[in-house]
């Protein structure tokens, strides 16, 4: 295949082409650095301003306070599950909100390193919503609450947090990270996996309330110590240098190019309500997962019932040049991921694609 399909793959996803071109022009020479950013020092004057602008762009965008630092780090959002419960629990107790296959991944890492107690859960209903926020209520020796703000694979999302009173907020912002306005105080820490919303695999950003690094244990493994990685500004040893500089192009697109989260959220609401206009039209031909009032601007999850339909569905799609569509392996069914990324007009041909299919079998 030569041409670029519609790529709805979950992650890691579809990056801007105005990005892509911009680094294609720089593979083989960063302006002023003689070399590509993966041959240079972590140390050197170009790196430090490529570490600076992906740190410029996402405190601009989240109109971060100065009070929070930003750090870039290995491991993916997973590691993250391990790091905060080392950090921050270590030997105590935190309440979870179990949303979604995520949340239950980050319970289960937390258990190694203390007590997390589940204060709400969507497993009985099959993960199809969010808690209300009066559904959650926060133990008054919770060291943290732990959120995850999107469930990539059932596709809720969650847009009213529960109040925690002073008990400091955590969550996983893996696959919605700066698709929209989140008012960022609201949390203490905030991460995400770079390759959903962000940029490519193989780094994580995290954004931490600097008074938290007081709680932080010694004796940590050193790159699982968020004070030290925090005095040494992500770069303790050797960052992931084509990470960050992929995360500074793109929060640069979506800052400049977009024109920051509120024109990100307008653009991601329009290609969400085009996918689930047709869902709703259907009759019951597709069969949306979450309910209404949960369902992510980010994974559109839905079903096709009857025989062979949703296999047939996903097969001609990818015919027609739209791909990735096949839900995740543990729960079936179809899911559309439109992060940031992915064009208006890819969302548009799946839309007619989603049409004409009901119209021949339906
Ligand atoms: C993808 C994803 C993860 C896992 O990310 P890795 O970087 O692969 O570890 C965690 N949480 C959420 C919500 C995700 O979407």
């Amino acid at each position: 295949m030569s041409e670029r399909f519609h790529n709805f793959s979950a992650g890691p996803a579809v990056l801007p082409v105005p990005v892509l071109e911009e680094v294609r022009e720089e593979l083989l020479c960063y302006p002023g650095a003689g070399a590509s950013v993966m041959e240079i020092s972590h140390r050197s004057e170009a790196f430090d301003a490529i570490h600076a602008m992906a740190k410029d762009n996402i405190k601009a965008l989240l109109n971060l306070p100065d009070d929070y630092q930003i750090l870039f780090l290995q491991g993916g959002a997973s590691l993250q599950f391990s790091m905060l419960a080392m950090n921050f629990l270590n030997g105590g107790a935190a309440d979870y909100v179990e949303c979604g296959t995520w949340a239950q991944k980050a319970i289960g890492e937390a258990k190694k390193h203390g007590t997390p107690r589940i204060v709400w859960s969507g497993k009985a209903e099959n993960f199809k919503r969010m808690p209300r926020p009066d559904e959650v209520s926060v133990g008054a020796d919770a060291a943290y609450l732990h959120l995850t703000s999107n469930e990539t694979i059932q596709g809720v999302e969650m847009f009213d947090l529960p109040d925690a009173g002073k008990t400091p907020v955590f969550c996983d912002a893996s696959s919605n990270f700066l698709s929209r306005p989140t008012g960022i105080t609201k949390y203490a820490l905030m991460y995400a996996g770079a390759q959903k919303n962000i940029g490519p695999s193989g780094v994580a950003v995290a954004l931490l309330r600097k008074d938290l690094l007081e709680r932080v244990p010694a004796n940590l493994p050193s790159l699982l110590d968020y004070k030290l990685m925090a005095e040494n500004d992500s770069l303790y040893n050797t960052p992931p240098c084509f990470g960050i500089y992929m995360i500074g192009k793109v929060t640069g697109w979506i800052r400049n190019t977009i024109g920051g989260l509120d024109a990100m959220e307008a653009l991601n609401r329009k290609k969400a309500n085009l996918l689930y206009s047709v869902i709703d039209a259907s009759g019951g031909f597709y069969k949306g997962h979450a309910e209404v009032q949960n369902r992510s601007l980010m994974n559109v999850t839905f079903i096709l019932d009857g025989g062979d339909l949703e296999k047939r569905f996903i097969k001609e799609a990818t015919a027609a040049g739209l791909d990735g569509l096949k839900g995740h392996r543990s729960v079936g069914g179809c899911r559309a991921s439109i992060y940031n990324a992915l064009p208006l007009e890819g969302v548009q041909a799946l839309h007619d694609f989603m049409v004409e299919f009901q119209k021949k079998n339906g």
